[in-house]
């Protein structure tokens, strides 16, 4: 088996904490970019798992696509790439936002360049409630999943009332994205039992620090003045 093909296993459990497909699959690395980071996404295999944990694939195309993967090393290599490519395209665009900045025109330009690639495969559909957007399956195409997702990030940028809530979390050592559905929009963390349970016990041994240091300095105060 291809290297871009390995397996993992067990297949890594991915957290979805970011409240929008496209914010969860920018969390697919862990740490904070620009510093210490750790790719989640190192096969295609790790790619169809997480689209398949995120509902994008079900069983069978997704069975389809691993086998149609182990035939095309060098393709779904090429598809990881891309993949990656648009991730890191979505993130530096709603990181900046998140920071009141701008996205570069460039990351715009790449997420429409796959939009474009994608978005003649969106059909509408009967259902039983009436009708809904689906995708069309691209026969074995590689980069399918990319669809969806593209089109999770143009739905998120062009939703004001949501992308006024996109938080980066303020780990010390994340970075990771999500949109804040709190009521009084108070979200600070990813996971509060992770980073912010992190931040909570850094907060109370600051605390614990400077207490520990007034009370000396008051000690030794004391016994300045003690001889008058
Ligand atoms: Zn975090």
């Amino acid at each position: 088996m291809s290297a871009v093909v390995k397996t993992t296993s067990p297949p890594k459990k991915f957290e979805f904490v970011g409240g929008d497909v496209c914010l969860d699959f920018t969390n697919t690395v862990g740490g904070k970019r620009g510093a210490t980071t750790r790719e989640y996404l190192n096969y295609y295999t790790d790619f169809v798992s997480w689209c398949q944990q995120a509902d994008l694939l079900n069983e069978s195309t997704a069975d389809a696509l691993l086998r149609s993967a182990a035939r095309q090393p060098d393709e779904s290599a090429a598809a990881l790439r891309r993949a990656i490519g648009l991730r890191e395209a979505i993130y530096r665009i709603f990181a900046a936002l998140a920071s009141d900045e701008s996205p570069h025109v460039s990351d715009l330009d790449h997420l429409n360049d796959e939009l474009s690639t994608h978005l003649g495969r969106l059909q509408v559909a009967s259902t039983k409630k009436g009708f809904s957007w689906t995708w069309a399956n691209a026969d074995d195409g590689l980069d399918q999943p990319l669809g969806p997702i593209a089109r999770s990030a143009a739905d998120l940028l062009t939703s004001p009332h949501l992308l006024e809530q996109v938080r980066l979390c303020e780990g010390d050592t994340c970075g990771w994205l999500f949109v804040d559905s709190t009521k009084n929009h108070s979200r600070r963390w990813c996971v509060m039992s992770d980073c912010g349970n992190v931040a909570k016990v850094r907060r109370f041994r600051l605390k614990n620090r400077r207490a520990r240091s007034v009370r000396s300095a008051t000690s030794r105060k004391a016994s300045v003045v003690s001889p008058k």
